[in-house]
């Protein structure tokens, strides 16, 4: 059942009068009238606001990239327009004009929704839940963001995939392969088979196997950031520590700016189902926290870069400075280093050939498409692994679980026992993985399992080996503390170089 079947009465609530004079207090501008069919808002422009209709009607419709158009729906008189982005000024999903009789409305741009989100609970609340609903209804439809054109499970397309779905934007994969308006844009912009996935912004331009930051940069989600500003609080990492620090800085009033190289969630992000975060007692997907603690940073003013990778930290006198990848800098009072756990690969010769083509570090939808009805292995013994086997094992015709030791020494009882219950995971308790077999073009076709007790090699014939990573540095459980770093130097005038993260960050700045 989509959302907007579900749900549509929060999607699209009605305010009352009462409400609706609550809500002109906050208004960042005067009433505006446009005449019928008058353009209000157009796709991809930025700081659009959200428009409150106080009488006829504004159209909304969604336009993915080929230019095919959907009606959303018709906001009438006490209605708002927007969904998330308009909570910090990026570009617009979808479009409005005025209705047959024209409207009158009144905007309210980035800063004052924020106002009425903290300044009204009962209002705040309403509109707050329609945008995050407009969002979710947007993703589950697919056809309001990015296109993705490319043959599904293609590394790139995978890559790209992980990084919109991660990031809560809009995506659409069309199989350039079976898909006739797809075929068409390849063939007339002479896009080459090795310049793929083409992809198209929701704004129009067309990228072709575009970097993570190439798209983010079209799609206008990384604030710029300006190196003159000194914010209270810098943060890196947007992981539970790093959202949850955001929030709480936040809603305190400072001025906030989060950094994260890859994506919104950290670690955290990548569960399939948390069901030991205090508040959930069913549980609740890493994506779908990560995405909540994002829109409650955004609705108290935090800044959130992402992908920005933070390089270097340099302690001042009066601030601290971040330099992040591709030459950009910031200053603060405090950073908060919430980088997480950094990891190294698992040793197994030819792991890195597969990385994409049949080696994940990483269990999400996209690549439990990829793999459904087939026989898989997966590598680890912990919770993060339990939860993956757990995930994937209805999907997969045969799951292999591959652990050096028993489960009951890394993994919670939970999960041990959900594991028993299915009957097509096979545990092979003491082994590991000796070497992988396959073609880089067609990818993995086997995995070679080591008895470390006997030494024996078994094969086995799977196309996606899953692996976890091993941590090298201690992560707690979720919301890991972070270290916080105050620009409050001692007397010597030193400055220091350092890189995040390290120990050497820790103990000079600290
Ligand atoms: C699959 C999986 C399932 C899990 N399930 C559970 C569970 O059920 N219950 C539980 O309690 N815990 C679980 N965990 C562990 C939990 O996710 C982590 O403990 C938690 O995410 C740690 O939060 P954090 O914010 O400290 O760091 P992280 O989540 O690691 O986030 C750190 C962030 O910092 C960013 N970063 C690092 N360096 C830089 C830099 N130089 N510049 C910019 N950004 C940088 C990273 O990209 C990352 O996004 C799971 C972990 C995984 C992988």
């Amino acid at each position: 059942m989509s959302t907007i079947s579900t749900r549509e009465h929060q999607m699209f609530p009605v305010l009352s009068p009462a409400q609706i004079e609550i809500a002109q207090r906050f208004a960042s501008g005067p009433v505006t009238r446009f005449a019928p069919g008058e353009t209000v808002y157009v796709i991809g422009a930025h700081d659009v606001p959200a428009w409150l209709v106080l009488e006829g009607t504004i159209e909304i419709v969604r336009r993915d990239g080929l230019n095919r158009e959907a009606p959303i729906t018709t906001h009438g008189v006490g209605e708002f327009t927007g969904e998330v982005n308009q909570l910090a000024g990026r570009p617009s999903l979808a479009a409005g004009c005025a209705g047959p009789a024209g409207c009158t409305a009144l905007p309210f741009d980035a800063a004052h929704l924020r106002a009425l989100m903290v300044g009204s609970d009962s209002v705040g609340e309403i509109v707050m839940r329609a945008l995050i609903l407009r969002r979710v209804s947007l993703i589950e439809e697919g056809g309001a963001g990015t296109i993705l054109i490319g043959v599904p499970g293609m590394p790139d397309v995978t890559r790209l995939q992980n990084f919109l779905n991660r990031g809560g934007l809009p995506n659409l994969l069309l199989d350039v392969r079976d898909d006739d308006d797809a075929r068409a844009l390849v063939e007339r912009t002479g896009v080459l088979p090795e310049e793929l996935p083409l992809v198209v912004c929701p704004s129009g331009p067309l990228l072709k196997r575009p970097t993570d930051e190439e798209l983010a940069a079209c799609l206008g989600v990384v604030p710029t950031i300006d190196p003159e500003r000194l914010y209270d609080v810098a943060v890196v990492g947007a992981g539970p520590a790093g959202l949850a620090t955001a929030v709480y800085a936040a809603s305190e009033g400072l001025s906030v700016i989060v950094l994260d190289a890859r994506a919104m969630g950290g670690q955290a992000g990548a569960s399939s189902r948390i069901e030991n975060y205090l508040g959930f007692p069913t549980g609740i997907s890493g994506q779908a926290l990560a995405g909540r603690a994002f829109n409650q940073a955004m609705k108290f003013g935090a800044e959130l870069a992402i992908p920005v990778t933070v390089e270097r930290l340099e302690c001042g006198e009066a601030a601290l400075t971040l330099f992040c990848a591709g030459d950009r800098s910031l200053n603060a009072r405090a950073v908060v280093i919430a980088s997480g756990a950094r990891y190294r690969r698992p040793d197994v010769p030819k792991l890195s050939t597969f990385e994409g083509s049949g080696v994940s570090y990483w269990v999400s939808a996209v690549e439990a498409r990829l793999c459904a009805g087939q026989e898989v292995a997966l590598v680890g013994g912990g919770n993060s692994a339990g939860q993956a086997v757990v995930f994937l094992a209805p999907q997969v015709k045969r799951l292999h679980l591959v652990v050096r030791r028993d489960l009951s020494q890394t993994m919670s009882r939970y999960l041990i026992d959900r594991i028993a219950g299915l009957p097509n995971v096979e545990i092979h308790i003491g082994s590991e993985i000796a070497g992988l077999e396959g073609e880089g073009a067609s990818g993995l076709s086997a995995v070679i399992l080591r008895n470390r007790r006997d030494g024996t090699l078994h094969r086995r014939a799977v196309r996606h080996l899953f692996s976890g990573q091993v941590g090298c540095c201690d992560v707690g459980r979720t919301g890991t503390p972070a270290r916080i770093l105050e620009a409050r130097r001692p007397a010597s005038p030193a400055r220091h170089h350092n890189r995040v993260g390290s120990r050497d960050t820790q103990s000079a700045c600290r």
